[in-house]
């Protein structure tokens, strides 16, 4: 750095190590094209999300400088290229069309400025499924030039599609998020994978699913306590489709950090190590079990069990034989 020079550093705290890495990225023309902060979607990550947006617009020579016009459009929300969506507050929800209308559609044409274009979601984990399964859609196939950014304050909450088709970024001191209260007896069981042989790979399986049925029962016991807290006559249709979506929603918080976990292990087949892992602080194990794997057998694990999760997820309840069939499989004893 050229002494004395001024530099305007914006106000990422708490994110500090994740800002670096995203400004390397960025240095090495290697920006991913979907991010996910964990956090809540004001404060610290909301304005981690506008800096990494303002380094695309920003004209100065080392962005974000936050002064010059693009970067305080994007601060004051008037930049034409920057589209973004958040729960309506009643409901709490943010429904495929809204996700549509004021996200996808707009990224989806030229860019105004003819730059780049730029889509944020707050409180990502409101996305109703059918907007999530839609969100998907366009991760699989993102415009050109489009930077993606989705803050949740439960990343689990997601489908582990999504989660594992963005980078996360987590708050700084890592790991003290976890995203799933679950996650740590998962990552306890998931110390043993792979499975060597198919009796293991049973074991694992079974008590993989336990984990999801006891997320799932815990998530339908709150939504009774909740409803029992509004003091009014439920609608008990209602009431089951609640019920519906947030065990759902459970399940697919175990999933996504099965997923993660497997992500961790093909991460360090290939890479060696990373300081973005996902269950950074179990690297011992995690080096245990990817050195039974080579990239290859790391990666098709990991497509194997995004495919699995997306059939339990539309299933929408706990199946315990895909779920040993696929361990078995992946077990090599099929
Ligand atoms: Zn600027």
């Amino acid at each position: 750095m050229t002494p004395g020079a001024e530099v305007t550093r914006p106000d990422t705290a708490g994110y500090d190590q994740a800002w670096e890495g995203v400004l390397r990225s960025r240095e090495r023309g290697r920006l991913a094209h979907a991010y996910l902060i964990a956090g809540a979607p004001r404060g610290a990550a909301l304005r981690l999300a506008e800096s990494m947006i303002q380094i695309l617009y920003c004209t100065a020579d080392s962005p974000p400088c936050g002064v010059c016009s693009p970067c305080v459009r994007v601060a004051e929300l008037a930049h034409p290229d920057v589209h973004r969506v958040e729960p309506k507050s009643k409901s709490r929800q943010i429904r495929v069309e809204d996700l549509r209308e004021q996200v996808l559609t707009p990224i989806s044409r030229t860019a105004y400025e003819g730059g780049w274009k730029a889509g944020l979601i707050l409180s990502a984990e409101c996305l109703h499924p059918a907007a999530q399964n839609k969100f998907l859609k366009t991760l699989e196939e993102p415009p050109d030039n489009t930077l993606l950014i989705l803050i949740a304050e439960r990343p689990g909450a997601l489908l582990s599609t999504i989660r594992s088709r963005c980078q996360l970024l987590k708050p700084s001191g890592g790991g003290c998020v976890e995203a799933d209260p679950r996650a740590a007896s998962l990552a306890d069981l998931l110390e043993a994978y792979p499975p060597s042989n198919p009796l293991e790979a049973e074991g694992l399986a079974s008590r993989v699913c336990d984990l999801l049925d006891e997320a799932a029962a815990e998530a339908e016991a709150e939504v009774e306590r909740e409803i029992g807290a509004e003091g009014e006559e439920p609608d008990r249709k209602e009431v089951e489709a609640r019920i519906r979506t947030r065990t759902i929603e459970a399940r697919n918080a175990v999933l996504a950090e099965l997923i993660s976990w497997v992500r961790d292990l093909w991460t360090l087949t290939v890479a060696g190590d990373c300081a973005c892992l996902h269950f950074g602080g179990r690297r011992e194990a995690l080096a245990r079990g990817a050195s039974r794997l080579t990239p290859s057998t790391a990666l098709h694990h990991l497509r194997t069990l995004e495919r699995m999760s997306e059939r339990l997820a539309r299933l929408a309840r706990r199946d315990r034989l895909i779920f040993e069939h696929t361990m078995r499989e992946l077990s090599g004893g099929g």
